[in-house]
């Protein structure tokens, strides 16, 4: 056994958590207070070969597999979860359909302009009658010729309002059930393809949007693969999309374990540091235990997957433990930090909103449950 990283993934992880420090931190307070993601970051860690690590060399990417992927993820979440979310969307849930399943001109015309962060990709699945029942989306393409018409609309999309395409899930087939949904990209600006913003509790620099398509004309040149395989490819997206989230998962809990740490050694009340009553020790204990657990999990998952095993099981469970475990500790942070934290310019008051988004997306926490003892044979 060997625990490990490689050269290549420490120097990764020094020199994006250096970006993170000197280029996110820095506008954190301003996206957050406007609502807006930071756009310019996009380009900026595409032009220094940050934005995709995980990705073919051949492609521009790092080639440094999920595990690059994952520090990257989990370096950026230290900084603001928010941010990270539209960063994480493209290296990974929204272009991995096109990369895995999609033709080399596809990977050339879409994919490559992605990884530069020349464009924003968004991934478009739920619908207002479909979250967790992911297969019961009613957004139509009917083929006119050499195009798709699409109907419908989609929800909670991040990038929504931001990206240049959307990977877009959409019934070709209604009587084929699941089996009718294929995969397509929308290229915003197609006529009949608008986007409104959504607002939210938390990731506040995150953008989010419901995105509509009346009679939206997609040339048939833009399906991705197969028609009626897109519900696969888009799940295949989410399964490794898990790994990546929990380490965002991480790097917050890491963030609100580590200020927590320095607050309980400074705050004094009674006449002593607050870190010296057992109360407020054995918080602290338990956080860094469950962040340590969190991490191991993390990285041999991204590890299996790197060695090509598909993580069907493995996957849903580093998501449930990560997920969970960065809310109770980002509530745990509010604890020690008390008033202090819940002052609308402390970081701590973020990380306690934006924590709880983690038990929802990439499938909640029950639906995770749900896949994790289909795998036990129940
Ligand atoms: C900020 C944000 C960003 C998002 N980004 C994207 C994106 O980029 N692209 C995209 O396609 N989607 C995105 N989503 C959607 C997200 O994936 C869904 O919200 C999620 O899958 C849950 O769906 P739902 O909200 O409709 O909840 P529901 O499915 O309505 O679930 C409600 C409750 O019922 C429980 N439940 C449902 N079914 C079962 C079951 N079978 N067994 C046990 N419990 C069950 C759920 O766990 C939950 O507690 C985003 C959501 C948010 C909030």
């Amino acid at each position: 056994m060997d625990f490990e990283f490689s050269e290549e993934h420490s120097m990764f992880r020094q020199a994006i958590r250096d970006f993170a420090e000197n280029e996110v931190a820095p506008i954190v307070d301003q996206a957050e207070e406007d609502e807006a993601c930071p756009t310019e970051l996009f380009s900026k860690m595409g032009k220094l070969g940050y934005l995709c690590p995980g990705y073919p060399t051949e492609y521009g990417g790092g080639g440094l597999g999920e595990i690059g992927t994952c520090i990257m993820v989990e370096e950026l979440a230290r900084v603001c979860s928010g941010i990270t979310s539209g960063l994480m969307v493209q290296s990974g849930l929204s272009t991995l359909p096109i990369l895995a399943h999609g033709s080399e001109e596809q990977k050339q015309k879409f994919v490559v302009p992605a990884i530069k962060g020349d464009k924003i990709f968004a991934y478009g699945l739920t619908e207002a009658n479909a979250g967790s029942d992911a297969a019961a989306i009613e957004t139509t393409a009917k083929k006119d010729g050499n195009y798709y018409i699409v109907n419908g609309s989609k929800i909670y999309i991040t990038n929504g309002q931001i990206c240049d395409f959307v990977t877009l899930a959409v019934l070709t087939d209604r009587s084929q059930g699941s089996r009718g949904i294929s995969t397509i990209i929308v290229e915003k600006g197609a006529p009949g393809f608008s986007t409104s913003k959504m607002r939210k509790l938390g990731h506040h620099s995150a953008a989010t949007a419901e995105l509509v398509f009346e009679d939206c004309r997609v040339p048939c040149d833009n399906l991705i693969g197969e028609e009626g395989r897109g519900f696969r490819y888009m799940l295949e997206a989410l399964n490794s999309a898990r790994i990546s989230h929990s380490a965002r998962s991480l790097g917050l809990a890491e963030a609100a374990f580590e200020a927590s740490l320095k607050y309980a050694k400074e705050r004094k009340q009674f006449g002593q540091p607050i870190g010296s009553f057992q109360a407020i020790s054995f918080k602290l204990a338990r956080m860094a235990t469950e962040i340590e657990a969190a991490k191991w999990l993390l990285y041999r998952v991204a590890w299996l997957y790197d060695q090509g095993e598909e993580c069907r099981k493995e996957a849903p469970m580093t998501k449930v433990f990560s997920s969970e475990a960065a809310i109770r500790i980002a509530e745990e942070a509010m604890r020690i930090h008390a008033g202090a934290g819940y002052l609308a310019e402390s970081p701590i008051q973020r990380y306690f909103r934006d924590a709880i988004l983690y038990h929802i997306t990439e499938g909640t926490t029950e639906v995770q449950e749900l896949i994790i003892s289909r795998q036990l044979g129940l």
